[in-house]
This record gives C-alpha cells, sequence and structure tokens, in this order.
C-alpha cells in the first residue's frame, strides 16, 4: 500500500499576503494547521470526506464530502480561485492525495503536503510488519484475541479467520453487521493515554494488536500499551 509521495511541507505564509486556502483534512494535524492559518489572516477552507458523524471542527471554513475525482477536485479549486492547496489527509489516504497531485497538476497550483514520519521500532516492541492486510490477517495463530484498530474498510480481510476473536474499535457504530463470526466492538476514539490503551487491551485478554504505521502522536498510546504488555503487533506498513 503505498504511502504519500514525498513533497514539501507547508511554507509559512508572507505576511500581509492574504490567501485563500483549501486543505484536505480529516486529520489532527490538519486542525492545528487551519487555526495557526486562519490566525494568520487567511482564508481557510478545510474539506471533509464526510466519515464520521460528529467530527472535531477546525477553524476557518467547513465544506464536507467528495469532489468528484481529480477533475472536481480541479474544478473546485478554479471555481473557488484556490491559490493553495495543503493536503494533510492521514497517510493511508491514498485517493484523495492521488487526486490532489494530478488537480494541481490540471490547475498549475503547488500543492504542500503534510508528511508524517511513520512510527520506528522501539527495543521491547514485538512488531511483524506487514504490507498487506491479508499478510496481516494470515499471521495471526489460531485462537488470538486481536484488537483490530484499523478503519471500517480495513476489516473484511479478517473475515475468514473465524478460528480468531475480534476486538474492534469504531468512532461510529457501523451501518451493517460486519459480519465477523467472533468479535466485539468498541466504540469511541484512541485514548491519548497509553494506560488506557492497554487497560482496554487487558480487559479484553487482547493478544495481537494489528494497526497501521500512520505514524504522528494521536494513534500511538496503543503502541506503547501494546509494548509495555509484551503483545505481539502485526504493523500494517506504507510502501
Ligand atoms: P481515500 O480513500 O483517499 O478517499 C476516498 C474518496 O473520499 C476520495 O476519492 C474523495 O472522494 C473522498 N475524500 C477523502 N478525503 C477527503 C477530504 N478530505 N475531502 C473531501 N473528500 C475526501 O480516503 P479515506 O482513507 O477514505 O479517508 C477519508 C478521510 O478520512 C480523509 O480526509 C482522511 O484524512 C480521514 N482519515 C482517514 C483515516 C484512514 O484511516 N484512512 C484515518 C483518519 C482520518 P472524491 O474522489 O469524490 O473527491
Amino acid at each position: 500500500m503505498p504511502g504519500k509521495l514525498p513533497t514539501d511541507t507547508p511554507q509559512e505564509p508572507r505576511t500581509g499576503d492574504r490567501q485563500r486556502i483549501l486543505i484536505l483534512g480529516g486529520t489532527a494535524e490538519a486542525r492545528e494547521l487551519a487555526g495557526k492559518l486562519v490566525a494568520d489572516g487567511h482564508e481557510v477552507t478545510t474539506s471533509l470526506a464526510g466519515r464520521t458523524a460528529d467530527p472535531v471542527l477546525p477553524a476557518g471554513e467547513i465544506r464536507i464530502g467528495g469532489f468528484g475525482g481529480a477533475e472536481g477536485l480541479a474544478a473546485y479549486l478554479r471555481e473557488n480561485a484556490v491559490s493553495r492547496i495543503i493536503d494533510a489527509t492521514h497517510p493511508f489516504a491514498r485517493r484523495i492525495s492521488e487526486n490532489a497531485i494530478r488537480a494541481a497538476a490540471e490547475t498549475g497550483i503547488v500543492l504542500e503536503q503534510v508528511v508524517r514520519p511513520r512510527w520506528q521500532k522501539q527495543p521491547g516492541d514485538r512488531w511483524r510488519q506487514v504490507t498487506t492486510l491479508e499478510q496481516a490477517a494470515g499471521l495471526l495463530p489460531s485462537g488470538a484475541t486481536v484488537f483490530l484498530a484499523l478503519g471500517r474498510q480495513y476489516l473484511d480481510a479478517f473475515l475468514p479467520r473465524v478460528d480468531c476473536r475480534f476486538i474492534i474499535r469504531m468512532v461510529d457504530p457501523p451501518e451493517r453487521p460486519l459480519g465477523f463470526f467472533d468479535h466485539a466492538l468498541v466504540l469511541g476514539k484512541p485514548a491519548s493515554d497509553p494506560a488506557r490503551e492497554a487497560d482496554l487491551m487487558t480487559a479484553h485478554g487482547i493478544t495481537h494488536l494489528v494497526a497501521r504505521n500512520s505514524g504522528g502522536p494521536a494513534g500511538y498510546a496503543k503502541i506503547i500499551a501494546a509494548r509495555e504488555l509484551g503483545l505481539q503487533v502485526i504493523m500494517l506498513e506504507r510502501e
């Protein structure tokens, strides 16, 4: 699963140069950046995909929903006279980033990208690093109790593992039954305190954690918790 292309990180705006900026968001970094750029006096719109029912909203204007591919995004950029586009989406959100590259090329607007360094394995970490969900599912031993700290669109690869129990964390309840043979849902966002993540893992008798190597501080507490509990982590890497 390829990650984002390395590009420039956002430049500091020039004082007195009010710009119309589109941030492709949905992350804590995007919210932070919107707050900073609004405070600097820019006209900022953050775009969200609309995946979560009750998102934490950044400063500035918000628009929600897809653009209709790279062409739709390019049309939006032109119609709204956007002068800067910043891709601050999640590192595993590939399609929107690819669309942003194409739309920027088509419109001639320079694309800036917020790049999150991936997490590095630390002493005590018991990681098995994989690049596909199928590899991750295949590595689980029979009888494992597995914490799937993944988005909804990443779960189906684990359905065939009817010999494992899955604990699945989601921000919003699923619209349809997930189809797992044996699973429990944990609704809510990840905790930032490793002790709380460890309590959750212990309470559910977790033996394995499956996570994406997203980088950044927001999801790292679960990785620390797994290290402290000595749990095996199947880490899905960006290619
Ligand atoms: P994706 O697979 O790259 O995008 C799928 C489609 O959703 C895009 O083609 C685009 O539709 C629309 N889209 C995605 N992000 C958008 C945005 N910020 N504004 C408007 N439309 C957007 O993305 P994803 O993995 O589903 O993630 C969706 C959003 O959730 C992203 O904004 C991302 O930052 C956030 N998020 C994702 C994850 C994750 O695990 N993937 C985690 C945390 C937050 P059109 O082609 O119609 O424009």
